[in-house]
């Protein structure tokens, strides 16, 4: 009897900035050898939504986001944003809309404008019928009240580093949680904890490259491919073998961002 394939999906990473665009062909190779064979690449700027649109179109297993980052609701001009997200979501490949959400700690831009931007994109999750990718760090409070506002919005928390209590409201709420490589830290017991808690169907796996690469790859450009590491140390964690993480993972992925198609 034989295994069955590991099928890996990096459920946030932004293939667009500079670390990762310039070797793309090499970087999704990677990532494949890996059995990480599907990205999304997430979207944080609208004058960067073509962009995406034409990596998405070029590598078959490559979906994209279009939405505004809670640090650049300041630049955008937030009463076209509605018929922007409804336009960019018309292409095929344009599978989520964010990312967006409330980011407290950093506070680049006004947080009344990080709201109403996070509101719109909620909005158009509902009318859309596409999931919000949901990036929230210091605003549990705010970031609840703004999802409770509309009850059938559906989305993802990435790159997960709050409490089990936002945990629990986050999934009381229908929605997924994602974990990065923030779960190999040393420091982040408590989170790994998060990861103990969490369903196996309500988790996803993600990297955020280039950004927060995981023990052992520290200092360096974070990868797709590490989205391996990730799922390890899930399975390591919940004492389950890696090919449970990566088919329950990928069967959610699936399930919530549904007009992604595998194409495996
Ligand atoms: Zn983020
Ligand atoms: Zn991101």
């Amino acid at each position: 009897m034989s295994a069955k394939p590991v099928i890996l999906v990096d459920s946030h990473c932004h293939l667009n900035y500079p670390e990762l665009s310039p070797n793309l062909d090499q970087v999704l190779a990677d990532a494949a050898e890996s059995d990480v064979r599907y990205c999304l690449a997430i979207n944080t700027r609208l004058s960067e939504t073509d962009l995406l649109k034409t990596i998405a179109d070029k590598y078959p297993q490559v979906f994209c986001t279009a939405g505004v980052h809670p640090h650049d609701a300041k630049d955008h001009s937030l009463k076209y944003l509605m018929t922007q997200l409804c336009e960019h979501a018309n292409h095929p490949k344009v599978v989520g809309l964010g990312e967006t959400g409330l980011d407290y700690y950093y506070d680049n831009s006004p947080r009344e404008e990080q709201i109403t931007c996070f509101d719109i994109h909620l909005e158009a999750s509902v009318k859309l019928k596409l999931p919000v990718v949901i990036h929230t760090r210091d605003a549990d409070d705010d970031t609840l009240v703004t999802i409770n506002n509309h009850p059938t919005a559906t989305g993802v928390f990435h790159c997960f580093s709050g409490s089990i209590d936002l945990a629990k409201a986050a999934l009381d709420r229908g929605y997924y949680i994602s974990f990065s490589g923030i779960i190999t830290f040393k420091t982040a017991e408590e989170l790994r904890e998060v990861v103990r808690f969490t369903p196996l169907d309500r988790m996803l796996v993600e990297t955020d490259s280039p950004f927060l690469a995981p023990i052992p790859h520290r200092g360096k450009p974070n990868q797709p491919a590490w989205t391996r590491v990730v799922a390890e140390k899930v399975a390591d964690i919940k004492g389950i073998p890696l090919a449970e993480i990566a088919t329950a993972t990928t069967a959610n992925f699936f399930n919530l961002f549904s007009k992604a198609m595998p194409s495996l």
